[in-house]
């Protein structure tokens, strides 16, 4: 006998059924088109979609294989797959099952076999990773999982969905005995336990009603719990690559949204999954701050706002209280964020956190009532002195001293490339340092340079990180203006925020001239140009320093711009320096706690500072010096050396001092 299974074998007013599916069907639909379109009514105006190989690729790498999920726990990336492709070839195998029905017989001899086979393999794929999650959340309960009633009910859902799956093929098998039942091998166990073929045929029809009723309701479900990240993941991971474009502040409407629909993707995509709780520096610190509160607490919001039922949602509504009536989340607490992105780093689903924060800030900023008071005193100096450091131009250009430097604003055609000195490297006494070492060895090794000298405005970064865009593009239009004045186009910066902002927040504004009024440049961090000046030989260090040293990765110079080995590079070049990594490094470095305009503001009600949990990372490695390469790195972990009580272990440098001491241009008390 040929194998084959009758479809709807005892089953009788199958109508209902069908009934039932397309009602289903309707209400997962109609829950997806509500989420669509409070993406597209929270949304900023401009909205561009351009089709993206890299966003296919994506969704191949991180959609299908898991890449980003086993990034650091390998056993979520593993439980999730299980539950990934389990519920994916289930669905499969469904779909494939109605095309037998409706279309061709095909599920039939060792097609149909194979099929059994692989359903069973896939069902018990899913009920495993669902055993799994459970365990993990409820048995293990690790750490960065809530249990929250909206998590638990949509996991035992599916479970007893699939258990009854198994129960209604076992009972199935129990009654027909076929002699292919083996190849179900899961329904066969089951079916063993049914000695009484009778029984099990009159229980049929209603367990497989029940089955059935569960497995709809569970489909229509889909769009209002926690559930539906399997579909807005695979929206975020296809639109991460996609280009954000600038709203220049002036055509911003008064009661526009100020997140991306990029954003308003993510903010639905989040699994809650806390991995960005786990490595945020300002929750490390024990600041009253969480990444995944400020997601939630947006989505809510914006749901609120825009949900076409007003917060229709049945287990995902995690609201911005807790059990006790307190706040879980207020608008001021984004500014405890750094920005570091370390939180984008580790989520599975590419949640553009720090991004979707900045434009929350500019809210914020527009709203005018809930700033910080220091930062608000800091974009004041900002607007008065074109500095955060309330110093008058005249002073910008005094750290070099007596040193000749050529100003590119006084002498036209000057050879060479435009270091851009930094609001900070300029001005603060710690920092001139920096800029006065980097001289001293672009001198040694005779590499034309000049400056703009006190004409130099600010970058623009500080406004941009705290969301003060109108200043932002005031600020970029000054720099761009000189760049196009004085035919710059080659500059290298003291400051990863300066680099990081020239290289990918410029171009995004720029792209909205046209190509006439756009001017070109490239631009490199200060550790670029000192790497291709030892590889090309421009310069040699002769003498060994015999010194331990560790190396602090600047947040918008590795995790921003991929600026990892460069830095390294030119550090174990040195004769007898041995370079020891700390157990933070590279993409997983812990930030200094001073980007995101936080050096400017007050300390937010922080346990220790993460400038001291850095520091003291530093201090555990054994190494005699901490080397950094960036102004804010080195002033705030400057400060933490002291509190931390390091002083006399542990001295702080930045790159260029290194690199100066060891061509003999410093010496050691400098
Ligand atoms: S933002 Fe990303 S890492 Fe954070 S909870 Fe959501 S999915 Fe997880
Ligand atoms: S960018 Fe850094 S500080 Fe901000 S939420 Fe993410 S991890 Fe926390």
């Amino acid at each position: 006998m040929t194998p084959d299974r009758m479809h709807y074998w005892h089953i009788e007013h199958v109508w209902a059924f069908y009934i039932l599916a397309g009602l289903a069907v309707a209400i997962f639909v109609f829950g997806l088109i509500t989420h669509v379109s409070v993406w597209m009514r929270g949304t900023r105006r401009q909205t561009i979609f351009l089709f993206s190989w890299q966003g296919i690729s994506n969704l191949f790498l991180d959609g299908l294989l898991g890449r980003r999920i086993f990034k650091g726990d390998i056993a979520a990336g593993t439980m999730h797959l299980f539950i990934l492709w389990g519920f994916s070839g289930l669905f499969a195998g469904t779909v494939l099952i109605s095309a037998d029905y409706w279309l061709y017989h095909f599920l039939k001899g060792s097609i149909y076999l194979w099929y059994s086979t692989c359903l069973e393999i896939l069902g018990l794929m899913l009920l495993f990773g669902l055993a799994w999650a459970l365990i993990r959340r409820y048995v293990q309960r690790v750490a960065r999982l809530e249990r929250r009633i909206e998590d638990l009910i949509p996991v035992v859902w599916l479970f007893v969905v699939v258990v009854s799956g198994f129960l209604v093929e076992g009972l199935r098998l129990a009654a027909q005995r076929p002699e292919w039942a083996e190849f179900s091998f899961a329904g066969y166990w089951v079916s063993l336990f049914w000695t009484h073929s009778e029984k099990a045929r009159s229980l049929y029809p209603s367990l497989w009603w029940i089955h059935a009723i569960l497995s709809l309701g569970f489909i229509a479900s889909i769009p209002f719990c926690k559930l539906f990240h399997v579909l807005a993941a695979p929206a975020g991971i296809y639109l991460e690559p996609q280009p954000v474009q600038a709203i220049p502040a002036e055509t911003r409407g008064q009661d526009e949204e100020v997140f991306s629909f990029r954003d308003m993707v993510f903010l639905d995509a989040c699994t809650r999954c806390g991995r960005c709780v786990e490595v945020c520096p300002s929750t490390g610190a024990g600041e009253p701050f969480a990444p995944r509160d400020f997601i939630i607490w947006s989505r809510n919001n914006l749901l609120k706002k825009y949900h076409p039922l007003k917060y229709f949602t049945l287990f995902s509504g995690r609201d911005t209280l807790t059990k006790n009536n307190e706040q879980l989340f207020d608008a001021r607490k984004i500014w405890h964020c750094t920005t570091c992105r370390a939180c984008l780093e580790v989520c599975p689903v590419y949640v553009a956190t720090p991004e979707a924060i900045q434009r929350a800030r500019t809210g914020l900023v527009e709203d005018g009532t809930q700033i910080p008071s220091l930062l608000a005193h800091t974009l004041e100096k900002l607007y008065k002195y074109n500095n955060p450091w309330e110093s008058s131009k005249k002073n910008r250009a005094k750290w070099s001293g007596d040193t000749e430097i050529t100003d590119l604003v006084k002498s036209e055609g000057a050879e060479g490339f435009c270091y851009f000195v930094g609001c900070t490297t300029s001005l603060d006494t710690r920092t001139q340092d920096l800029a006065r070492s980097f001289v001293s060895i672009l001198k040694h090794a005779m590499i034309p340079f000049g400056t703009l000298g006190k004409k130099e405005p600010c970058c623009g970064d500080i406004a941009r990180r705290v969301g003060e865009n109108g200043l932002f593009e005031e600020q970029m239009e000054d720099c761009l203006n000189l760049f196009d004045r004085y035919n710059i186009r080659d500059i290298v910066t003291s400051s990863p925020h300066c680099f990081n902002t020239f290289k990918n927040e410029y171009p995004s504004y720029q792209a909205l001239k046209p190509s006439e009024e756009q001017v070109g440049f490239q631009v490199r961090h200060y550790s670029q140009l000192l790497n291709k000046l030892v590889k090309d030989g421009s310069i040699r260090f002769e003498h060994p320093l015999n010194i331990k040293v560790t190396y602090h990765d600047p947040c918008y110079l590795g995790r921003y711009n991929q600026v990892f080995d460069e830095p390294r590079d030119v550090i174990t070049a040195i004769p007898g320096v041995e370079l020891v990594e700390m157990a933070h490094n590279r993409a997983s470095s812990l930030c200094c706690g001073g980007g995101g305009g936080r050096v400017w503001q007050e300390d937010l009600d922080a346990k220790v500072k993460m400038s001291e949990i850095r520091i003291r990372e530093a201090g555990a490695t054994g190494a005699g010096i901490l080397i950094t390469a960036c102004p804010l790195c080195l002033i705030m972990l400057e400060d933490a050396r002291k509190t931390a009580g390091l002083e006399d272990t542990l001295r702080l440098m930045d790159l260029n001092e290194l690199v100066a001491l060891a061509l003999d241009l410093k010496s050691e008390e400098e």
